[in-house]
């Protein structure tokens, strides 16, 4: 019996003893990671660093609260109430995301645009009960979108009648930006945040190599790891738009959720893919710009796409980056991420770097 002791004993005391006395632990490479089911979206939320628990159930309680206030399908969100003809007082946030949706608006000539709202409930995909509008309905709800502003009194702000707004192109990108605060408030010295298309990888991997962020290919929408190629980034946004995650079939044809605000009907151009990576360091809604650039230029093709890009390049040299995957089959990155993007040579894409 004390033979049987001893045996138990043993690995138990060896391990309270390397817990005491072994190599210490690199409190930067300590982990936590949870998932949150938030803005009809699957996230996964990894920190890393002392203070890595902590900063993962903030981030868990930052996202439900954004979602609360912003979310057009949360009865009592500000975002409802304005879409039911109510005056609203913005708070903060929603105070920036209009400044900012304006902003976008005017930069990607239209393509962007909040006011779309009642389009993509027409076409169903605030409610999953999705339907090809009648033609006379689209061409009523045009007016109506191009119409959309929002009227400002000192009781707060509204909407005209059927108007509405969708932060869905957006909020994600928002919720990044507001993670990548928090995640410098508690200095957190590395992490991954994955909130469905939009990624944040923060810092470096705990080897100090780069993260791997993987850009799907978007003709094998269902399976994992499929990607088009990656890209390895450090301290860096990237923000994918596709047609081929949220979509519906009728008669045959395949109908997705963004939708461009010239046509009333889901985008058609001749990208099946768009990613925007920018630096994440600044302060100062970079992901929310990510967030909508990747929408816009969905819409408006890879002509558009890379002469918006360019301009920006005049103004202010390597701001942002694109990678852009075309309905003929090349992957179009542009220069400043020939080094970070390694094209998956399986993939089939040719690949274009421009500048
Ligand atoms: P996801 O939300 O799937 O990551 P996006 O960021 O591209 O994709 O945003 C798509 C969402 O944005 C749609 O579900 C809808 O709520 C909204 N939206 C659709 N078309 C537009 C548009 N032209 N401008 C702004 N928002 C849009
Ligand atoms: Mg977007």
């Amino acid at each position: 019996m004390r033979r049987f002791i001893s045996i138990i004993l043993a690995p138990l005391l060896l391990l309270s003893l390397t817990g005491c006395f072994g190599p210490p632990v690199d409190p930067d490479t300590v982990q936590e990671s949870i998932q949150v089911i938030a803005m009809d979206t699957p996230m996964l939320i990894s920190t890393y660093g002392r203070r890595s628990t902590a900063a993962a159930y903030a981030s868990e309680d930052l996202i439900r609260d954004l979602e609360s206030r912003l979310s057009r399908t949360e009865a009592d969100s500000a975002v409802s109430r304005l879409n039911r003809g109510e005056t609203v007082e913005p708070d903060e946030d929603l105070t920036t995301l209009l400044r900012l949706a304006s902003c976008f608006r005017d930069r990607t000539g239209g393509a962007f645009n909040i006011g779309v709202a009642p389009l993509v409930s027409a076409w169903g995909f605030t409610t999953d009960h999705n339907q090809v509008p009648a033609p006379s309905e689209i061409s009523r709800l045009l007016k109506v979108v191009e119409e959309t502003a929002l009227q400002e009194s000192p009781e707060g702000l509204t909407l005209g009648p059927d108007q509405a707004i969708d932060l869905g192109g957006i909020a994600k990108g928002y919720a990044a930006d507001k993670l990548a605060d928090l995640f410098r408030e508690y200095e957190i010295p590395r992490a991954m945040a994955q909130l469905g298309g939009n990624v944040l990888a923060w810092g470096d991997r705990p080897d100090g190599t780069a993260w791997r962020v993987g850009v799907q290919d978007p003709a094998r929408p269902g399976e994992q790891n499929a990607f088009a190629g990656i890209l390895n980034l450090k301290n860096a946004f990237a923000v994918t738009s596709g047609g081929y995650q949220r979509y519906f079939e009728e008669s045959g044809k395949r109908y997705h959720h963004i939708i461009d605000p010239a046509t009333g009907y889901p985008a058609d151009s001749d990208l099946t893919s768009v990613t925007v990576v920018a630096d994440c360091t600044y302060d100062d809604c970079v992901g929310t710009l990510c967030d909508a650039f990747s929408t816009a230029f969905f819409i408006m093709g890879e002509e558009e796409a890379l002469d918006g890009w360019r301009e920006w390049q005049e103004e202010s040299p390597s701001f942002f980056d694109l990678v852009l995957i075309t309905e003929d089959g090349r992957v179009v990155v542009t220069q400043g991420l020939a080094e970070s993007f390694t094209l998956d040579e399986g993939s089939g894409y040719t690949l274009e770097i421009v500048s």
